[in-house]
Parts: C-alpha cells; structure tokens; sequence
C-alpha cells in the first residue's frame, strides 16, 4: 500500500485517485531511500513503475519546503521527446493537488516559447540534454539552486551521444542534494564512470531485469538465410499471428527505414519510429498505435524507449538485440497483465552466437519454430560447443595437387517466393539488396 510511505497527504490523494494501490517493486524499493534523501543507481525498465519511483519523493520534498519560485529546484534529463511527455503527464497527475507547477524542454518545440517558459521558472525542469544546452547557452536558464538531479535512462542518453552534455548539466547542477540515477541496463563503461561521479554514495538497487520477462510470453526464434529472407518472415508474421499491436525492431535506422518501406510497398499498414523522424512524425506514430489506427510499427530501440502502448502483444526482432538487458527490454513490453505475447526472433548465421548468449543470460532456451512456407537454407549451425555457440568448422587441407574438387556450390535456398513482389510487380521482394548497417 503506498499509505506505508512517508508521502504527504496531497500526494496520497492523487495517488487514490490514480487508482495507484500496490507500489510497484522498483517503488516499494527506491522510495523509502530516495525519501530519506539518498543517492540511488537504479536498474529498472520502462513499465516498471519507475516515474513514480523518482517523482513522488521528488515532490514530496518540494511540497514540504515550499518556497515563493524562484529558482528551478528538480531537473529530470532524460533521452528522447517522447519519454519526457510522458513523464511530465505523470508529473501532473501526482502533482494535481499542490502548486508545484512544472516545464518541458525538449527539441522539435519552439525556442521563444520554451525560453517564456524558462522566465516563469517550473519548480520541476523535464528535459532533453541538447536543447537545454542551448538555452543554458543562450542564458535563459540557471541551475545552480536545483535540490534533486534526476536522469533517467542514463545509458540510453549515453549511447545517444549526450555524455558531454550531462556532464555539464551535472557540473551546472552543483548544489544539489541528492541525485537519482536511473537506467534500464547495467550499461557499459561510460555509464559505470558517469555514477562514479555524479553521484554520492549511492545506494544499488538492482531490480531483476530478467524476471521482468512475463510468463505468459513465448520466445520463438526462426532462422532466416539473409536479411531479404528476413523481410519475408516478417510479413508472414504480419499476416498469419493474432495480434491487436505489434512492434518489429531493427538495430539501425537504416534497416528500419528499408524494412518500413518493403512492408508499406507490400500491402501492410505501418509506421516507423527512430531519431532521426520529427516531432510531429514521432507523435503521429505514437497517437496511431495508441488508438489503434494502425497495428504495427517499425522501430529502433532509441525510438521505442519510453513507450507504453497498451495490448502489444507481437514483439519481432528483425535484428537480434546487441544485449540481454535490451532483448528484456524489448520483449518485456507484451504478456503484461495476465495478457499472452509472442516474441520472435530473426536469427541469420551471424546472430546465432548473440542469440545463444542471450539464451544464457536469460537462463532459458527459446523456442525453435520452423514456418514451412519461407523455410530457408539456414538452419542453425551444424555442431554446437557446449555454449550453444557454433562450434567453428576446421578447414580442410588443400595440398594444391591436381585433380582437387572444388567445393560443391551451396545449394540454392528451397524457398518458394512468397508471393510478395515488388512495386513493378516484376521481382519478388526477395531480391531486393538491404543497405549495410
Ligand atoms: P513507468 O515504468 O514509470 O513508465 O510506468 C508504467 C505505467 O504504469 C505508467 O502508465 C504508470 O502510470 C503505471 N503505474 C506505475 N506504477 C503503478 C502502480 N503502483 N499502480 C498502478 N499503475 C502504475
């Protein structure tokens, strides 16, 4: 029951209202020690319950000390437009019953606007590294009074190239008094730097990402002889699973795009999601699958952080994710709430190892599945080690005499064409070439 927490008597009643009854694991954890003041490093994902894990303590302090505004007391950076949106709503939401009042900056919005917003000072700043940057450039913003840094999706700002703009909002945010660092991943030598020095011995908590991975979501892979092949599995998926939303994730944007534009050409109803789409693309795409306008979206990892879209059910994975935390993180998304899921898996000979270390760390095998009709020549490797890696195949010796065969040429794939073809209704979508990532 949140009433266990020390949380003021206006926050209790939003959370009444929100019809918040049992804490999540990640709040039951992070709020008793973010409400006495401390540091955290916390791993948790998107779906988590991790907003109002950093939120309510955050305005359970400004409530109880509150002050004429003047200054910006709360600044939570994190990656992407979208995040911040939904987390300002959040912000609201909690925050319905007391004055605190708070502001979003976030790129692809009006700097003029933006910097009447920054003059009102918001008690809580929600925004994106870059376009703070500029108006902290442009000196319309100070930071030296914020009491509570948040950053949330720390690896993600990372990974997105945002290092040395965090650093210098860190730097900017100099009396602080507590920091809360939030990331869905263990994250890579960058991040463990990063909470080195941001923040002051902080508390771990590390909530289980695997155990995020619902029961009631089965994991498939099918293994497939190029990214071509790959397309087609897809579109088969697409067109025989029953789904009400499904999400298809790619590595880069550029396979995004390819693969958008294949679906789009052949028939199917879709919207892609990546940096480097605008705003109003990125919104539009959101709303879609929201409502249900459309069912199925294309999308890379960074675009796809902080969506909660209820009834997704159908998680394919075009590329295999480069980590197990984010294999969780992508396919954590469906089976939630008792709902069924499906996850499948696109494996070419160079995912087979990635997929088997994924195998690994989640301690559980996937399942195999064959689709008859697109059945390729790929199968797996041919020996395993004890990993279930491939096991490498020794080269023969050739001693160059005469009368050497040459190796057999590899048999041609048995795949039928699928029967999509192009938009010149010539080639089957097959042929077409993927750009290199
Ligand atoms: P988040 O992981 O913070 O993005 O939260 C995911 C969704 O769960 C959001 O829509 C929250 O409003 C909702 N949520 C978070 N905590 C709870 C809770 N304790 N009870 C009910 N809903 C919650």
């Amino acid at each position: 029951m949140f009433s266990q927490f020390a949380l003021h008597e206006r926050l209790l009643k939003a959370l009444a209202e929100l019809n918040f009854v049992e804490p999540t694991p990640v709040q039951a954890a992070a709020i008793p020690l973010a409400l006495e003041g401390r540091d955290l490093r916390v791993i948790a994902q998107t779906g988590s319950g991790k907003t109002a894990a950093f939120v309510l303590p955050l305005l359970n302090r400004l409530i109880g000390d509150a002050q004429p505004r003047v200054s910006i007391r709360a600044l939570i950076l994190l990656p992407t437009r979208e995040l911040a949106q939904q987390t300002l709503k959040e912000v609201e939401r909690f925050a319905q019953f007391t004055f605190v009042k708070s502001g979003l900056i976030t790129g692809g919005e009006d700097f003029k606007v933006q910097a009447a917003l920054l003059r009102k000072v918001p008690d809580i700043l929600i925004a994106t590294p870059g376009r703070l940057i500029e108006h902290l450039n442009a000196g319309h913003l100070d930071l030296k009074e914020v009491e509570v840094l948040v950053l949330d999706e720390a690896d993600r700002m990372l990974d997105m190239g945002f290092a040395e703009d965090m650093q210098r909002l860190v730097e900017e945010c100099a009396n602080r008094r507590q920091t809360l660092l939030f990331s869905a991943t263990t994250g890579g030598s960058g991040l463990r730097e990063m909470v080195a020095r941001v923040l002051r011995e902080p508390q771990h908590l590390m909530l289980n990402a695997v155990s995020d991975l619902s029961e009631n979501t089965r994991q498939q892979i099918v293994t497939a002889d190029d990214p071509a092949h790959k397309e087609q599995l897809v579109h088969w998926l697409l067109e025989n699973e029953t789904y009400r939303k499904a999400i298809v994730f790619t590595n880069t944007r550029v396979q995004a795009d390819w693969l958008y534009g294949h679906l789009v050409a052949a028939g199917q109803k879709a919207f892609v999601l990546h940096g480097e789409k605008d705003q109003k693309d990125r919104k539009l795409a959101i709303d879609r699958l929201k409502q249900g306008g459309t069912k199925v979206l294309v999308a890379t990892d960074v675009a796809a952080r902080g969506l909660d879209v209820e009834g997704l059910d159908l998680v394919i994975n075009f590329d295999m994710p480069r980590s197990g935390d984010e294999y969780v993180h992508r396919v954590g998304r469906t089976g939630r709430a008792g709902a069924e899921g499906l996850a499948v898996s696109l494996i070419c000979h160079n995912d087979w190892n990635l997929m088997s270390s994924i195998e690994r760390y989640l301690k559980q095998r996937f399942e195999r599945r064959v689709i008859q009709e697109l059945k390729g020549s790929y199968q797996g490797p041919k020996n395993l080690k004890a990993s279930g890696k491939a096991a490498g195949t020794k080269k023969k010796k050739t001693d160059g005499k005469k009368g050497d065969k040459k190796p057999a040429a590899k048999a041609a794939p048995k795949r039928k064409p699928s029967g999509l073809v192009s938009q010149d209704g010539l080639a089957p979508l097959k042929r077409r070439t993927p750009p290199a990532e």
